[in-house]
């Protein structure tokens, strides 16, 4: 997901983030085993995803897909897991670390929704507004096979459901009303 508001900024073209309508962006994502999940190849995938994520200016999430992997993984920035917690606007100083999120499941979402106005890496320069559940509860296997439980509001909570979405081939624009595409200024 990505947090740009309504500011015109150029998106930083990234070779590696996969863009619709690539075909992988709407595969249903296949779950990990834990041997797997302790395999080499997933750490190399969550490497890779890191440093794409990282290079996206405003990135706050990114799924496997994005970077063309069909497999239920999706990292978050730990800035924005401690923002929430600290209900600061300040970012952490360490910007280079993520939480990782293997086989998600959204087990509890609030039945309060609010229409927040998203955008998504996958979707260069295109923003738009979307219902999402304020609360919600996600249980997930972290990169070392344990199982972690979190509840979130605000925008982890837009982050949980966005990134749960893309492991499900959704892209937010499915639902998006009031769709704008902000060109580059020349
Ligand atoms: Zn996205």
């Amino acid at each position: 997901m990505d947090t740009k508001k309504k500011e015109n900024k150029i998106e930083a073209e990234n070779g590696i983030i996969r863009v619709y309508p690539d075909p992988v962006l709407r595969k249903k994502t296949r779950e990990l085993s834990l041997e797997e999940i302790k395999h080499q190849t997933t750490k190399k995938i969550i490497k890779k995803m890191t440093e794409a994520l990282f290079e996206s200016p405003n990135g706050v999430g990114l799924a496997a897909p994005q970077i063309g992997i069909s497999k239920a993984i999706f990292i978050v920035p730990l800035k924005v897991i401690e923002m929430d917690k600290k209900k600061k606007e300040e970012p952490e100083k360490d910007n280079t670390k993520v939480l990782v999120f293997i086989n998600p499941r959204i087990t509890k979402a609030s039945k309060k929704k609010e229409v927040l106005y998203e955008g998504c890496l996958s979707t260069p320069n295109l923003y738009g507004q979307i219902k999402r559940s304020r609360q919600v509860t996600i249980e997930a296997l972290n990169e070392n096979g344990k199982k972690i439980t979190r509840g979130a509001g605000g925008l982890l909570a837009e982050i949980f459901q966005h990134e749960t979405d893309h492991l499900n081939g959704k892209l937010f624009i499915d639902e998006a009303t009031d769709l704008r595409k902000h060109e580059p200024p020349e």
